[in-house]
């Protein structure tokens, strides 16, 4: 095991609770202030050379000229973390930053303080060599990323004003996978190419509410419920999309025997594939379609009262080749019912697909996957979260979604739950990884 000093680093961010509430009266300013005091403080070579600009409230955005400003590179993290529910299925306090186990345990260490730390840690080792970039460098660190906040379209906004336009973004999303696929030994370094756009609707259906012992029939909350029943039951259209194909293809020489021919003509057996990532689970199967969630339901707060109104919110995470307008059309068709009321409470289109064939910028990041992780192989998948990155591809076609962190299934899982942690060694090839792509960054 390792001893860097980003440890010490990170353990200091991690124990400053810099949580996100959609509500901003909710939210402890005074946590975000103290987090940019300690970065400061962390990283003070950064902080000295590169050009600082606050965006929204605790959101950064810092420039670091290279020797041309023609193709610049934006390397993206977060600063905020979600609650954490109930300390007490932590197995270490999720605010203690404690090191067990040759790893750092807290909330926001995999998601998303770890990276930002990995890309500081880089930056201020390259500032002590007085290394200068081939290409501008741009750091955007967020600050309610996992609110949907301001902070990345404010920064996108900046940056537009300035006359940026990336040749690559990189933020968080994919990561070094172990146990990625059944059967698959090799760890895969997967980029997300690709997001998922996330958007809720409301149903709602009125009508005359009333004494519970005079019941009309199909009152509102039957009305809503057969709606909710006919959305459960009518999925539209699923397929493997083409990055997730590429993925197999790549992973194919690494699989058992079984499911070699599968994977490596997945593109010729896409109808059999769908069909068989829809049976395996609900999560296979999120990676073929669209997905609607009924989350919220509402009717009479009292047993005795009917309801005037009933209300169901619906959360919609939309593959990419659907779109807003597509996924309304489908559920007002699926309803097939006017007294059910669809409102759109927020909406996202998914991201367009970045390249990773025959293109510079991938084959970067690819490349510097396989230096630092000679055991590892690189490739594109679609993400079925959302991160900030999806506000910048208005103003570049490259995004992409990868963190150089080697991740077990359970580390994955514990990302917005419990018992997060990053491996410290891990964390150290993070900061390895940054630097030898900001190194490798092409004139
Ligand atoms: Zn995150």
């Amino acid at each position: 095991m390792s001893t860097h000093r980003v440890v010490e680093k990170l353990q200091a961010l991690i124990r400053i609770p810099t949580v996100s509430y959609p509500d901003w009266e909710q939210v402890d300013g005074a946590a975000f202030d103290a987090l940019l005091v300690e970065m400061a403080r962390q990283f003070p070579l950064l902080h000295e050379r590169l050009e600082l600009t606050r965006v929204d409230t605790h959101g950064l955005l810092f420039h670091w000229p290279g020797r041309s400003a023609e193709r610049p590179v934006v390397l993206m993290a977060h600063l905020d973390v979600v609650p954490v529910d109930g300390d007490a299925t932590w197995t270490h306090p999720p605010f203690g930053a404690e090191i067990h186990d040759g790893a750092i345990w807290g909330r926001g260490t995999l998601d998303d303080k770890g990276q930002a730390a990995a890309v500081c840690e880089a930056v201020e080792t390259l500032l002590e060599q007085d290394f200068v970039p081939a290409q501008d460098v741009w750091l955007s660190f967020g600050c309610n990323e996992e609110v949907s906040g301001r902070a990345a379209p404010l920064a996108v906004a900046a940056l537009r004003e300035r006359g940026v336009q990336p040749w690559f973004v990189m933020d968080e999303g994919g990561a070094v996978a172990a146990e990625a696929f059944p059967g698959v030994g090799v760890p895969v370094g997967v980029v997300g190419v690709t997001e998922k756009g996330v958007t809720s609707l409301e149903l709602r259906v009125d009508g005359r509410g009333g004494h519970a012992s005079t019941p009309a029939r199909i009152g509102p909350t039957v009305r809503l419920a057969k709606a909710l029943a006919r959305l459960d039951r009518h999925q539209m259209g699923a397929s493997v999309p083409e990055p997730t194909i590429e993925l197999l293809r790549r992973m194919a020489p690494h699989a058992p025997a079984a499911l070699k021919p599968l994977m490596t003509n997945a593109a010729r057996l896409r109808p059999l594939l769908t069909r068989a990532l829809i049976a395996a689970g609900p999560e296979p199967a999120a990676m073929t379609r669209t997905t609607f969630a009924i989350t919220t339901l509402s009717g009479s707060p009292a047993l005795n009262v009917i309801a005037s109104t009933a209300k169901a919110g619906v959360n919609i995470r939309i593959m990419v080749g659907d779109t807003v307008a597509s996924v309304l059309e489908h559920v007002r068709r699926t309803i097939g019912d006017d007294q059910v009321q669809v409102t759109v409470v927020d909406e996202n289109e998914p991201s367009p697909i970045s390249p990773y064939e025959d293109d510079d910028a991938f084959a970067l990041i690819e490349s510097t996957i396989t230096e630092v992780f000679p055991d590892a192989i690189a490739a594109p998948y679609v993400m079925m979260a959302a991160t900030d990155s999806r506000f910048f591809t208005e103003i570049c076609p490259r995004v992409y979604r990868f963190a150089p962190f080697r991740m077990t299934k359970a580390q994955r899982q514990s990302i917005h739950s419990y018992d997060e942690h990053l491996g410290i060694d891990a964390l150290v090839e993070g900061v390895h990884w940054y630097q030898r792509l900001i190194e490798r960054i092409p004139a």
